[in-house]
């Protein structure tokens, strides 16, 4: 599998460390890096940016399908600035 040059930002759900929230982040890839950050705080993490990287999102996306039939609030996150907390 070889790397595009070019990469696209991706957006994808998670776990926000910085604000506790469930919510988008978007992956800015700029070469072997990309700079992941939160759409609802802005809180930023660098991960390392490779071909099996969308892979790793595709299968957290299928996580989150899966939390939804526990958590129906999932399905609230839906574009950029979303987010949804459990307490
Ligand atoms: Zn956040």
């Amino acid at each position: 599998m070889i790397l595009e040059k070019k990469a696209k930002p991706v957006l994808h759900r998670q776990k926000c460390p910085g604000c506790g929230y469930y919510t988008f982040y978007r992956a800015e890839p700029t070469g072997e890096k990309a700079t992941d950050t939160c759409t609802a705080c802005g809180h930023q993490v660098e991960i390392a940016w490779h071909a099996d990287i969308k892979a790793i999102f595709n299968n957290s996306e299928k996580l989150f399908r899966d939390l939804e039939a526990v958590c129906p609030e999932l399905k609230e996150l839906q574009k950029p600035g979303d987010r949804v907390r459990f307490d």
